[in-house]
């Protein structure tokens, strides 16, 4: 696709939210790692569907064709948008979480599998059984090369799978994906690549990376909700179980009196039972599409405006940022730190409350990593993309550094489990 000019926009950039004194101010969503923004191509595109959305490839009638065209169009937008192999399984799932549990439900018996315990919970807990081997944090990318290296040779015959972040929810440091799959393919193992974080941030290139399986969200992706995907090598996944079963995933069902017969379906299908989200599926692809086309100016912008952040964050007495590499690592635009004697929970209320400013605090689903990086304590987290502008991110660092330097005039308590002026 031919790259464009301008940089993508975003709905919702001139909302406006209540403050505690009753004014209403412009929005700063500084918590793009949890969910970005939809596109404003991607909600045109969807409002140019909603018309014809129709149950897919069971329909015969003109809108169910429509839909079935949109939902396998979304396969290909998928396929090119990570380049992946022609061989590829593409199969939609809701999110991350979804496409990594049926990966792991769709493993050979015994296989082991190999992670980081750094990992985000979706990627750090499906995986069952005695041959899960969880690594320790590394401190450096050679440090994390090494100690797979180590494990991978240690690891029992048979089927063998590691599992890798792109980029960290925590840290947004940059993994060392190459390399870890380098050394998987010599050990004759498969890797797997959560790119929740990193696919909304850089070009993801499953070919290049020869990665075996690939895992995304659209809701990271500046697409609404409810679309993920798992793509990867089909022999497995044609191999077993279907992950839900019911109608999609069955090509035959018979009756024999006291057992049914069913034939199931091959992959995609198989692992689709059920009538598919047409809609967050297209969504999802269009967003694709449109970072494909973008990657100049959307990186360009968040070098810059992470560039900010991190500058602006060093005049905030107190600050630490969290990091597994070190603070010269290659890093998509997350920032995770802890303020010196200052509660998380209560610095991100106090944002949103007197300036409403959005960021996210606690331990953001990687509890290990978290727990071991901010030494026990919960961090707060400004994570960056295409709604951010450089007014949001001085607004945040001014804020933050009033809130930590002069206090705030208001008295917050804990309510229902979180800080509340
Ligand atoms: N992996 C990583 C690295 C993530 O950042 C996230 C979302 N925070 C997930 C997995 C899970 O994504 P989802 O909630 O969309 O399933």
């Amino acid at each position: 696709a031919r790259p464009e000019q301008a940089l993508p926009r975003v709905v919702g950039s001139s909302l406006r939210v209540p403050l505690v004194t009753g004014e209403r101010v412009e929005y700063a969503n500084l918590d793009h790692a949890a969910s970005a923004p939809c596109l404003e191509q991607v909600r045109d595109a969807v409002d140019e569907v909603l018309p014809w959305y129709a149950s897919v490839h069971r329909g015969a009638g003109f809108a169910s064709q429509v839909s079935t065209r949109v939902y396998e169009q979304a396969r290909a937008a998928v396929r090119r948008f990570l380049n992946a192999r022609g061989t590829d399984a593409v199969v939609f799932a809701r999110n991350t979480t979804d496409a990594l549990n049926l990966l792991a439900r769709s493993l050979p018996r015994h296989t082991a599998v190999l992670l980081f315990d750094t990992e985000h919970h979706a990627a750090l807990l499906p995986w069952r059984g005695p041959n899960v081997r969880r690594l320790r944090t590394p401190s450096s990318p050679a440090q994390a090369v090494l100690e797979l290296d180590r494990a991978l040779g240690a690891a029992p015959v048979g089927p063998r799978l590691v599992v890798v972040t792109g980029a960290s929810n925590v840290t947004g440091e940059v993994w060392p994906v190459a390399e870890l799959a380098r050394l998987a393919r010599r050990h004759g193992a498969r890797i797997a690549l959560d790119a929740a974080q990193l696919a909304p941030h850089r070009p993801v290139d499953v070919r290049a990376l020869d990665v075996d399986y690939t895992v995304l969200s659209g809701h990271k992706v500046y697409a609404p909700f409810g679309a993920g995907v798992l793509v990867g090598r089909s022999d497995w996944l044609q191999a077993a179980e279907p992950y839900l079963v019911g109608g999609g995933a069955t090509a035959r069902v018979t009756d024999h009196g006291d057992r049914l017969g069913v034939a199931w379906s091959a992959v995609p299908e198989r692992h689709e039972a059920g009538t598919p989200n047409v809609v967050g599926v297209h969504a999802l692809a269009v967003a694709c599409d449109v970072l494909g086309r973008h990657w100049e100016q959307t990186t360009a912008h968040e070098r810059a405006l992470l560039a900010r952040l991190r500058e602006g964050l060093k005049t905030v007495p107190g600050v630490h940022e969290l990091t597994l590499f070190g603070s010269d690592h290659d890093r998509v635009g997350v920032v995770s730190f802890t303020v010196g004697g200052q509660d998380a929970g209560y610095l991100a209320a106090a944002l949103s409350a007197e300036h409403g400013i959005g960021v996210r605090d606690g331990a953001f689903c990687a509890h290990v990593a978290v727990h071991r990086l901010a030494h026990g304590d919960r961090a707060l987290r400004a994570s960056i993309g295409l709604g951010t502008t450089e007014a949001h991110v001085d607004r945040f660092v001014a804020a933050l550094r009033s809130l930590v330097v002069e206090g705030s005039r208001w008295e917050y308590e804990v309510r229902d489990g979180r800080w509340a002026p």
